[in-house]
């Protein structure tokens, strides 16, 4: 419709012309408002609905114009559209809409959407599998999305309890750091000149920027369809100032960007998460955890109980916690070996399957020590073979038994 009548075009100062922006059912249509492209609107919006069955919501529709528009002139566009007025600031996908300086009240709804979630995981009443549930749900939910994309005022991050979450703090740690992947291609020059990497392998900012200029666009060092050699050479090195000759700032072009870690440019959460984490010596004893055939929550358990984050009576008593210590097996202290390996209540389990799979279960050790005797013993398994799986399983199953005897008054019995 757009391109049939180029006329009905909302002419904005940007010199790309947008006709709409859509995501899902959440459609913004800009038009210049004149009554001939409302009435193209309405008939187009009328096609949609016939052709897909669907219906356009006009309690829920509405229409933007500027704040100086007269009274007579809304009536005139409310008549044609059947939508009530929207004035600024509103939302559209959630996040504000608004002309003018950025206020921090704009972002309100925003940070408090984000902070009770980021309760939720504080509040630490999810398995570690639900909150890895949650973490994606939220990672790739569209605020946090677009809080990269539109950046609030400082304010706003910085009164927001967020602030000193520890996620949101390796999220931003590992944003920074793949910025410095991010190469680009000058378009229209709306990147900083300065601190975004368009010229040479890093960085200018690494020239110190004069003062006041560091917020400063490519584009604003471009003049005439050439740069302004003699403040450019006054501020980064000649060799650098050469290169120059070889970009082109152009009204047109978008700039585009390039993610440096794969072939094609284009981002992947894979190449990202590959340069950000922090790769350890890989432990055997970990591939054989961390196995499809294993649910996700047992093996998050195995890991902590390999780490010691079961909170046992003795691990809570290390925390200066007081208490009376108390297996529910054998009424003897309960710490992390007693419970899981050496309770006379739990003994039993162990033998029955010791013998099944002809196994030397060691006399004492720690629970990566016994579990290694398991998955080294006998001939070679793979991971996911029965002889691996059982001895995870049966440690899931005490701690299931001893939480329902502590919890639920439940007797404490693991039976072959
Ligand atoms: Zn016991």
């Amino acid at each position: 419709m757009f391109q049939r009548y180029p006329s009905m075009h909302y002419l904005a100062r940007c010199p790309v012309l947008v006709p709409h922006l859509a995501f899902a059912d959440d459609i913004i249509i800009f038009s210049n408002g004149t009554k001939s492209s409302l009435k193209r609107i309405t008939t187009f919006l009328a096609e949609y609905e016939q052709c897909s069955g669907q219906k356009v919501n006009s309690s829920k529709s509405g229409f933007i114009l500027s704040a100086k528009a007269s009274l007579s002139r809304a009536n005139v566009v409310g008549g044609a559209l059947g939508f009530s007025r929207i004035r600024l600031p509103t939302k559209y996908l959630g996040m504000p809409l608004y002309k003018g300086p950025k206020k921090s009240f704009l972002w309100d709804d925003l940070i408090s959407k984000i902070a009770a979630r980021m309760e939720g995981w504080e509040a630490k009443v999810l398995s570690p599998g639900g909150r890895i549930t949650i973490l994606k749900s939220i990672l790739t939910s569209m605020p946090l999305y677009l809080l990269h994309v539109i950046v609030p005022p400082k304010t706003v991050m910085c009164g927001a309890s967020i602030h000193d979450s520890p996620i949101w703090k390796r999220l931003s740690r590992a944003g920074r750091a793949c910025e410095d992947f991010i190469r680009w291609k000058v378009g229209c020059g709306k990147i900083n000149f300065w601190h975004d990497i368009w010229v040479d392998d890093s960085a200018l900012s690494r020239y110190n920027p004069p003062i006041g200029e560091s917020h400063r666009l490519v584009s604003s060092y471009w003049r005439d369809n050439t740069w302004y050699l003699d403040h450019v050479r006054s501020i980064i090195p000649n060799d650098i100032v050469d290169s120059l000759y070889l970009i082109a700032v152009s009204s047109t072009r978008v700039d585009h960007p390039l993610w440096t870690l794969t072939a094609n440019g284009g981002f992947t959460m894979y190449s990202a998460w590959n340069r950000v984490r922090q790769v350890s010596d890989r432990q055997p004893i970990f591939s054989k955890i961390w196995h499809a055939s294993i649910p996700l929550k047992i093996s998050f358990f195995i890991w902590r109980l390999l780490n010691d984050f079961i909170p046992v009576d003795t691990r809570i008593q290390s925390k200066g916690i007081c208490m009376v210590s108390k297996c529910h097996g054998c009424n003897d202290i309960e710490s992390l070996e007693h419970l899981f390996l050496f309770c006379p209540s739990v003994s039993p389990v162990w033998n029955f399957f010791a013998s099944m799979f002809s196994v030397s279960l060691p006399v004492d050790g720690s629970i990566r020590h016994w579990l290694s005797a398991w998955f080294l013993s006998g001939d070679y398994v793979s991971e996911g073979h029965i002889r691996i799986i059982i001895p995870i399983f049966v440690l899931w199953f005490i701690w299931l038994e001893r939480n329902d005897a502590k919890h639920r008054n439940m007797s404490f019995y693991p039976s072959t």
